[in-house]
């Protein structure tokens, strides 16, 4: 079924998202490339209220960071994703040099060549997740304070996983609560949110599971490390279905990381333990298109508790 229309019909490449039907496809407009759309004044409108309602549960607190959809790639370095996750990352790179150096690579694409040979790295990544900025923020700052710390954190996020699934994009809006602090806060502040996420899910009709979760761990070790991080039960998601009841959609997740950003960013409490981190991320497309999904392309039609629920 042919459902998000391509931008230019005319195009030999067309754009036929796997499992999608008519209600997303209203939602959407292709830009070409797999994973990346232009979004409906509706779909904004519910991902506005859906954020709204995340910040109606904002822990007392936390304080609010908004990032950009850049981050520095010194930092993506320094805490080890190139071994976890290599596959997905996405580097920004420019054209540098003279001004004549630049006119002749940029002149190469007209002349039939290819411009991008002469691209070279920046200093930049793209951000593939919205808490990666805020653990050397907190390390700034010195000694990690008794009660830690919690954060409010967005960002667009890019992985390079492109897809025509409905539920999986290369461009996507993350919303995280993060802990900073003891085992014991952590854990103190993850397990609440599982049960405060499920009611969230129950205020907006989503139909849900929560299960244990790994990351997507790139290659051999990575298959190990995601077996551990299950046996470890340091994941969990919230299942919404979206595509399939057989393959649900990871909607949420919460995650205690142990002491891995603690370690990378040299982030000590005043009796100098090293402090653990934790988080709940939402992921705002995901859930936007579950609720599509689940109520229908139209908002005035949806349940007047949802709706109501939402301020829509
Ligand atoms: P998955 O296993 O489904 O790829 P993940 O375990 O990599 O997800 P997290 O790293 O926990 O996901 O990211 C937090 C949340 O961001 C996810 O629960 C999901 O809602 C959302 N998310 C992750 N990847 C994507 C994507 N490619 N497109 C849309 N949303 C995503
Ligand atoms: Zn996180």
């Amino acid at each position: 079924m042919n459902i998000i229309t391509p931008v230019h019909a005319c195009c030999a490449h067309h754009f036929e998202p796997d499992h999608l039907d008519a209600t997303v496809s209203s939602l959407f407009t292709a830009s070409g490339v797999d994973g990346v759309y232009g979004r409906s004044g509706a779909y904004e409108s519910a991902v506005e209220a859906l954020a709204a309602l995340i910040s109606r549960h904002r822990p007392d607190g936390a304080e609010v960071y908004r990032f950009p959809p850049v981050m520095p790639r010194a930092s993506l370095e320094k805490q080890g994703y190139l071994q976890s996750f290599p596959n997905l990352i996405g580097a920004v790179s420019t054209l540098t040099g003279s001004e004549r150096e630049i006119s002749r690579s940029a002149a190469k694409h007209e002349a039939g060549g290819d411009w991008t040979e002469d691209l070279k790295p920046s200093d930049l990544v793209l951000a593939p997740a919205a808490c990666y900025p805020i653990y050397p923020i907190a390390a700034a700052r010195g000694i990690v304070p008794a009660d830690g710390y919690v954060f409010d954190v967005a960002a667009d996020c890019f992985r390079h996983e492109p897809s025509r699934q409905v539920d999986r994009f290369q461009s996507f809006r993350m919303r995280e609560y993060v802990r900073i602090g003891t085992p014991a806060q952590i854990q103190a502040f993850r397990d609440p949110w599982v049960e405060r996420a499920k009611g969230i899910a129950d205020a907006i009709g989503l139909s849900y599971s929560v299960d244990v979760a790994n990351d997507p761990f790139f290659g051999r070790v990575g298959a190990m490390m995601a077996n551990q991080q299950r046996e470890d039960a340091l994941k969990f998601e919230l299942l919404v279905p979206v595509r399939s009841a057989e393959s649900p959609t990871a909607c949420m997740s919460f995650n205690y990381h142990k002491e891995h950003f603690g370690e990378v960013w040299g982030l000590h409490n005043d009796a100098g333990e090293l402090m653990h981190t934790g988080c709940v991320a939402f992921g705002m497309d995901r859930l936007a298109v579950a609720l599509f999904v689940t109520h229908g392309a139209k908002i005035s039609d949806w349940p007047a508790s949802v709706r109501a629920a939402l301020n829509l």
